[in-house]
């Protein structure tokens, strides 16, 4: 089923993340009866750029960093897609990434394409002034790539607000002026939005009772278990537990810890931000296994951190009866059968983290009227377009009788076929 890349070997992590895509967008062709010629413009990248980033680091020499970004689609719009900082940043991962942003954006009914960008740095290891040198220099080289109505990155793993101050304020020197549009998940004050830092969690909530509503479930006597607690994982717990749900695990990359009568979130928010970030040492919980956290006996499972965590065999062992995917690519697509015949809801991560990025657009809206919204203002509309989403992903589901993920992928080729179809081919 799935589709083989020509991605050399020595570029392919363990398994592809592009060939991930494929495979889902194979059997949702399939399904939705896609044109053969949408489909092959979809499983091919509109473009790739790879730079070279010199930088002088704190000890007087030069670094050089690999700097990727690509623009998967443009046919519903300017590319939008985070650019993010680790050590796995590779050309597979950002293809992959970027796909998944052009699905995203159309299920989010955004008038936007799909792209991301990366840079393969440990952000952790790096002081502030070099991460600030860095992202300027990888600004400066891609800067006939990035444009407020060309590509708009904005934050993903390993970068935040901070980063997106200095990405605007090297391309408002390249061009001469004020482009708060170039890129979005800015500091508020800045050009930011109101409610774009939390966003992501936000939609992963409602997310949640959307799909508990439609399972019959009661979010008052619901459980379950967060990994990851950054930005994602930290506000999607957060926000979940607001609703009344029991968060009985948590986890980051430093621990995991679970505690049946329920976590006390707002405890360990308040102990990480005094704690670098990091839960280890939050004595609200027993210490398990970061595996134990994704089969724990919970209701609803939400991967919020890494790509590629639901293998076939922790699928085998999954205990929740939903899950909310806060990450993007969290599942193998081996194990999408194995979620499947078990009866377990999937809310796809195309679908579960896309409200980053529908108040991504709601800032570059507010930045080319030059007017800004209230936190209030920018959650409501948030909320209805995410419920929307929902319900369009639903129908779909029902209709071709497949899973949530299929189903979102086939909102997302109903609209881009639309658009191929319109604009035409020369
Ligand atoms: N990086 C986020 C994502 O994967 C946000 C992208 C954006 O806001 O453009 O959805």
């Amino acid at each position: 089923m799935t589709t083989k890349t020509n991605t050399p070997a020595t570029q392919q992590h363990e398994s592809s993340m592009f060939d991930a895509v494929l495979a889902r967008l194979d059997i949702a062709a399939k399904i939705y009866g896609l044109s053969e010629d949408v489909a092959t413009v979809l499983k091919n990248p509109q473009k790739q750029v790879k730079v070279s980033l010199p930088v002088m680091m704190d000890n007087g020499k030069v670094q050089v960093f690999e700097g990727f970004r690509t623009i998967h689609s443009t046919i519903l719009g300017p590319s939008k897609g985070g650019i993010r900082y680790g050590m796995d940043v590779c050309d597979d991962e950002v293809k992959a990434l970027s796909a998944w942003m052009t699905f995203k954006c159309a299920v989010a009914n955004l008038p936007y394409g799909g792209g991301k960008g990366g840079i393969k740095c440990d952000p952790r290891k790096m002081s502030v002034g070099e991460l600030e040198r860095l992202t300027k220099t990888y600004t400066v080289a891609l800067s006939d790539v990035f444009g407020p109505d060309k590509d708009i990155p904005a934050p993903d793993m390993g970068t935040s607000a901070r980063e997106m101050a200095w990405i605007v304020d090297a391309y408002n020197k390249v061009y001469r002026g004020n482009f708060p549009g170039v890129v979005t998940g800015k500091p508020v004050g800045l050009g930011g939005s109101a409610g774009r830092e939390t966003a992501t969690g936000r939609g992963v909530m409602v997310a949640t009772l959307a799909a508990l509503a439609k399972m019959n479930l009661d979010p008052k006597k619901a459980t379950a278990a967060v990994q990851g607690f950054g930005n994602v994982g930290l506000n999607a717990a957060r926000l979940i537990h607001e609703q009344g749900i029991k968060i009985c695990a948590i986890g980051d990359h430093t621990t995991t810890l679970w505690n049946e009568k329920g976590i006390d979130i707002h405890a360990a928010i308040r102990f990480t931000k005094e704690n670098n970030g990091i839960l280890k040492g939050f004595s609200g919980g027993v210490e398990i296994k970061n595996t134990e956290l994704l089969t724990a006996n919970v209701d609803i499972l939400v991967p919020a951190a890494l790509q590629n965590v639901i293998t076939e065999e922790v699928a085998v062992n999954i205990r929740a009866k939903l899950i909310v995917e806060g990450a993007n690519g969290p599942t193998v697509a081996e194990a999408d059968h194995v979620l499947q015949e078990k009866g377990i809801i999937v809310v796809p991560d195309i679908l579960a983290n896309s409200g980053g990025v529908t108040v991504s657009y709601f800032e570059w809206v507010q930045n080319n009227y030059g007017h800004y919204w209230t936190e209030e203002e920018v959650n409501t509309r948030h909320d209805n377009s995410m419920r929307e989403a929902f319900e369009h992903v639903w129908s779909n589901g029902q209709q071709y009788k497949t899973s949530l993920r299929i189903g979102a992928y086939i909102t997302a080729l109903k609209k881009i076929e639309l658009g191929v179809k319109a604009k035409g081919n020369y």
